[in-house]
């Protein structure tokens, strides 16, 4: 265990297998391959890249929702059980999920209040679910409604709520503004950085809107088809990105004015995971790649103790 951290994943691989046709199987699709990441107490680590990139998958793994078929994820120093285990279940309650969609995590038949109690009971844990709501900025009143008569934001906020009941340590955040308005983000967004301060809560920040993981994040790192391509400090990947692909992401990013920065607009889609290219997996759309890019598989190096990217030209 690393000194200070909460939540580590050492080498993680989660593979699923390839689509069958009607004479064979397909290789099986590395959604994540290879990825080593740390989260001190405390901390919020933004997880950003297109869709299908694996930052939700990491996300799993790192729940031990999903097991990892190579790699190890440890949380507060212990290995994670295996997922439905006794062990797993009391160590859930450390660690909880808030996905993107809160209409569909709240269960449409009960009330808000019901839903947040339910934590509470399912691991014996006295709590006040008013005190809860409370602290999410929804009222007792509110709690009494169902969820299809809340707004998308004070849905988030109950679930919130509910994954904060047992007192986790870490919560790991699936999109979780990405479905509201902008002037509701803003408001979940101030409510986490609250909750994180007077509760020394950690967070897996995943998110495809890098404006949002600037603004929350201590660390950020960048992912490219199942692997991490670059990490290091906001300031460091937003100001200064190194990785072709990171500075691509970084120059789509919409800013009010004229831009100062020429948009790096990338050639085609993310290549399919089941057919990864040879070499650096971004060659085919980098726009800085050489000769050696096509061959020769770049690892993520340290430039300084808080700064890693994994690129041949850098
Ligand atoms: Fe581009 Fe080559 Fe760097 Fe990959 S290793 S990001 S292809 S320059």
């Amino acid at each position: 265990m690393t000194l200070g951290m909460i939540l580590e994943l050492d080498d993680v691989v989660r593979a699923y297998p390839g689509q069958r046709t009607m004479f064979a199987r397909g290789a099986p699709v590395r959604a994540v391959d290879g990825v080593t990441l740390r989260l001190a107490r405390g901390e919020t680590l933004g997880v950003v890249g297109e869709s299908g990139c694996g930052k939700s998958t990491t996300g799993r793994l790192a729940l031990g929702l999903e097991a990892p078929d190579a790699g190890a994820v440890r949380f507060e120093g212990a290995a994670l059980p295996r997922a439905g285990s006794a062990a797993w279940r009391g160590m859930r309650a450390r660690m909880q999920l808030v996905p993107q969609d809160p209409l569909a995590a709240l269960d449409r038949r009960l009330t808000v209040a019901t839903q947040v109690a339910e934590p509470l009971a399912i691991h014996g844990i006295a709590g006040d679910v008013d005190a809860l709501l409370d602290q999410v900025g929804l009222s007792p009143s509110m709690g009494r409604r169902y969820p299809h008569a809340l707004s998308g934001g004070q849905r988030q906020r109950a679930v919130l709520a509910r994954a904060l009941a047992t007192g986790p340590a870490l919560l790991v955040l699936d999109e979780p503004v990405s479905a509201l308005d902008v002037s509701i983000q803003a408001g979940i967004i101030n409510l986490l950085e609250d909750l994180q301060a007077s509760r020394t809560l950690s967070m897996l920040f995943i998110s495809h809107d890098l404006k949002v993981v600037r603004q929350v994040s201590h660390r950020v790192a960048v992912m490219y088809l199942g692997r991490v391509v670059e990490e290091g400090g906001p300031e460091d990947v937003f100001a200064r990105p190194m990785h072709p692909y990171s500075r691509a992401l970084v120059s789509a990013i919409p800013v009010p004015g004229p831009r100062t920065v020429e948009r790096i607009v990338l050639r085609g889609d993310p290549p399919n995971p089941a057919d990864r290219p040879s070499g650096c997996a971004f060659h085919p759309r980098c726009p800085a790649a050489v000769a050696r890019c096509r061959s020769e598989d770049p690892v993520l190096r340290s430039l300084s103790p808080e700064r890693t990217v994994a690129c041949h030209v850098v």
